[in-house]
């Protein structure tokens, strides 16, 4: 394919895409020329017919760099190079952000939008690569839960690790939420940033920015990170900001981690939050009333993990008991539970918090966690037990506590050799090795019911689901046989004079 015609095709589909100026035509080519290391460019004859697809485009001019050597045959340096082209035709960050706050005065949602089809258009949401990704269902007695697997983080190839291997270690960006990833050119061990665009927000009087998460595990999965790369912190101002947000935007949903290790989420050195335009399980978990005090109901879920839900229509009132609440979960210990809410370790009750708004009513639902460790269960005992493992060994953070399942992607491989062993065809030792961590888990499925080729995808995709909704069960501070502690504890904290 012709690198010109790859050039001409990029810039009219920025041009149709809307992404692309007509004013900024020229500008954009000559940056994609530098690209490959051009320094004229051939007019394309008119009738020549462009490429229209985006991958079909990207893909000849990844394999035009390669034949010319101007990059390995690697992942890693096909995606810097990818990223960098679509960089050239990535409006700038500052047209973006003013744009999307001229739709946000009158439409929020409609700013949303405008941003969010920006950031697939640009390519920083890979939504090609997003498409492979594994969804489906598993009915479970609190409701219906989202099982993913992930594949559209990439795999590194061997040729990769090697070179990583001899990759000096850099402390720029300070991390993956940092606002220097703007425009970052990216190296062999961090990712290239040219067409990241964020949008400046101000939330509780707090300077934030809103992007999109590259890999999107759900609709709309935008992440909201401080100016300042600074920890996590989960109190009372982080309510207040996640209130701001959906006061801002009502469309959303937006949550935090849990501000504690093990119960809170992979990035705990920059302060962050998560949400989108997504319902996911929990929030359709069932209601259980339990009393009214300063405009503000408190409910507990029906969910493997404790929550309790507040709703009110005062922002104000609605902080004030969100904040009291996770006070008095603070101070809280069970000991006949295992709930120590303070030790020589430091500080183990934590939360994490959802908010929402819906019909002018703001509701904020406040999962407990705990990170206590024992002799037994060194990574936490209200964590997945190691058995679940083989499924899911990560922390379960806020998206899963919601009830989506975020999974490897290295379960597809190994479930191929789980179909066989299930079907009982002969296994090579190669695939038994593969599949050993999973072995007990998968003789129990055999046990259970008889296994033929119509059922055995239902049976596996049904074991998954069944292994996360028990890991979400080891997470819940108050099991499902100590209901009522957990609404004793909620009705401790009802005022006497209210
Ligand atoms: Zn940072």
């Amino acid at each position: 394919m012709q690198i010109y015609l790859l050039i001409k095709s990029l810039l009219e589909y920025g041009i149709d895409k809307k992404v692309l100026n007509k004013y900024d035509y020229e500008y954009a080519l000559n940056a994609l020329l530098a690209c490959f290391n051009l320094t004229e460019y051939e007019e394309v004859d008119d009738l020549e017919p462009l490429l229209t697809d985006l991958d079909e485009i990207l893909d000849g001019m990844l394999n035009y760099a390669i034949d010319n050597k101007l990059i390995d045959n690697s992942i890693i340096e096909k995606d810097l190079l990818d990223t960098k082209i679509m960089g050239c035709i990535t409006p700038m960050p500052s047209i973006i952000a003013q744009k999307f706050h001229t739709l946000a005065k009158s439409n929020p949602e409609k700013a949303l939008n405008y941003f969010y089809n920006l950031c697939k258009d640009v390519n920083y949401i890979r939504t090609s690569r997003i498409k492979k990704d594994i969804h489906y269902k598993y009915p479970y007695e609190a409701g219906t839960l989202d099982i993913s697997i992930n594949l559209s983080k990439p795999e590194k190839d061997p040729n990769d690790i090697q070179k990583l291997l001899s990759t000096q270690s850099v402390n720029y960006p300070k991390c993956m939420l940092c606002k220097e990833n703007v425009n970052y050119a990216g190296r062999l061990n961090f990712p290239a940033r040219q067409n990241l665009r964020y949008i400046p927000l101000v939330l509780n009087n707090n300077e934030f920015y809103l992007q999109y998460s590259p890999y999107s595990y759900y609709n709309e999965h935008a992440i909201v990170f401080s100016k300042e790369h600074k920890p996590m912190l989960v109190d009372r101002n982080a309510i207040a900001e996640l209130l701001d947000f959906v006061n801002q935007f009502p469309t959303y949903f937006m949550g935090s981690n849990a501000g504690l290790p093990i119960v809170g989420g992979s990035i705990l050195n920059h302060h962050h939050f998560q949400g989108g335009k997504a319902i996911l399980p929990m929030e359709n978990a069932k209601e259980e009333f339990i009393f009214k005090q300063n405009d503000v109901s408190y409910y507990a879920l029906n969910w493997p993990v404790s929550v309790i839900r507040l709703k009110s229509d005062s922002k104000d009132k609605i902080l004030d008991e969100a904040s009291y609440v996770f006070d008095c979960w603070k101070q809280y210990s069970n000991p006949s539970l295992m709930i120590i809410n303070h030790d020589e370790n430091g500080n183990h009750n934590a939360i994490t918090v959802i908010a929402r708004k819906k019909d002018n009513m703001f509701e904020l639902d406040l999962c407990l966690r705990n990170n206590i460790t024992t002799e037994d269960r060194p990574l936490g005992y209200f964590h997945p037990r190691s058995e679940y493992f083989h499924i899911k060994k990560e922390n379960i953070g806020l998206i899963e506590v919601m009830g989506l399942a975020i999974l490897p992607s290295r379960l597809v491989e190994e479930m191929k050799v789980v179909r066989k062993y299930l079907l009982g065809e002969l296994l090579s030792d190669h695939e038994i090795t593969a599949m050993s961590h999973h072995f007990d888990w998968a003789t129990d499925l055999k046990l259970k019911q008889e296994i033929t080729p119509d059922n055995v995808d239902k049976v596996i995709a049904n074991g998954i689901g069944e292994v996360f909704s028990h890991v979400l069960e080891d997470c819940g501070v108050f099991k499902k046989e100590n209901h009522t502690q957990f609404i004793d504890f909620i009705k401790s904290m009802k005022k006497e004079n209210d």
